[in-house]
């Protein structure tokens, strides 16, 4: 086991087993003792979240009872303000120290979408990056990105733990096409999101009757 720490920013609405395949992989892989997953509050560079923060941060709980090593972290929520991520990494850092490996984990659709996050390129100062493939986004397509990246890359997963940040591994995991858009509108059309999301979530969805649920 190491010390580093993996953080994985989101705003599960409502968390899916990409996501939990994603942190669960990640621990594996580097023998971290944690990986938490951080809802965000008020996604500045998003639209609005189907349902509310309360009920997004319960079922992030719920779908990780019983994983050890999978943690939430509802820091975002606490705060007031918007969510951006440099903070969260600041808030983070504060609370490690500077010499731990601090791993700010994310899919190839948002590292793409980098450019335009509130001080971007600043989170590379304080933690490294994993960047996780996802069906449907390829990094070949992004040249600004492919450009940036080559300052910082390593190939060994092994180098993320052998500096407190500053590097950035594109990793490919077990892929999974599942999105909490399309669990959303199949909850709403009716249809069965299990096997997709964990059962405590779904079970959830129905007790709370969120997105639009059918009963
Ligand atoms: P939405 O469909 O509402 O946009 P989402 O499924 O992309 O949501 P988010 O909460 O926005 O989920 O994602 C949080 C993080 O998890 C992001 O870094 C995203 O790239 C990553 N992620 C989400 N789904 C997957 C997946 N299936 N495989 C790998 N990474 C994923």
């Amino acid at each position: 086991m190491t010390d580093a720490v993996a953080f994985m920013g989101g705003t599960f609405d409502p968390i899916h087993n990409g996501h939990l395949r994603t942190a669960l992989e990640i621990r594996e892989l580097l023998a971290l003792r944690e990986v938490r997953l951080v809802p965000c509050h008020r996604p500045p560079h998003r639209e609005t979240p189907g349902c509310s923060s309360q009920h997004r941060l319960r079922m992030v709980e719920l779908a990780v009872t019983d994983e050890p090593g999978l943690r939430v972290d509802g820091r975002e929520l606490r705060s007031p303000e918007p969510s951006y991520t440099v903070a969260t990494l600041k808030s983070l850092r504060a609370e490690l120290g500077d010499e731990r490996p601090l791993i700010m984990v994310l899919g190839m659709d948002s590292f793409l979408g980098l450019p335009t996050w509130h001080r971007w390129q600043e989170l590379i100062t304080l933690a490294h990056m994993l960047v996780v493939q996802r069906p449907g986004w390829r990094f070949a397509d992004n040249e600004p990105m492919a450009r940036w990246v080559r300052d910082y890359q390593v190939t060994r997963p092994e180098a993320l733990l052998e500096a407190p940040g500053g590097r950035v591994l594109i990793h490919g995991l077990t892929p999974l096409g599942i999105s909490a858009t399309q669990v959303r509108e199949r909850i709403a059309a009716g249809g069965s999101p299990r096997f997709l999301i964990p059962d405590a979530v779904w079970n959830y969805i129905r007790e709370q009757g969120l997105y639009n649920v059918k009963f």
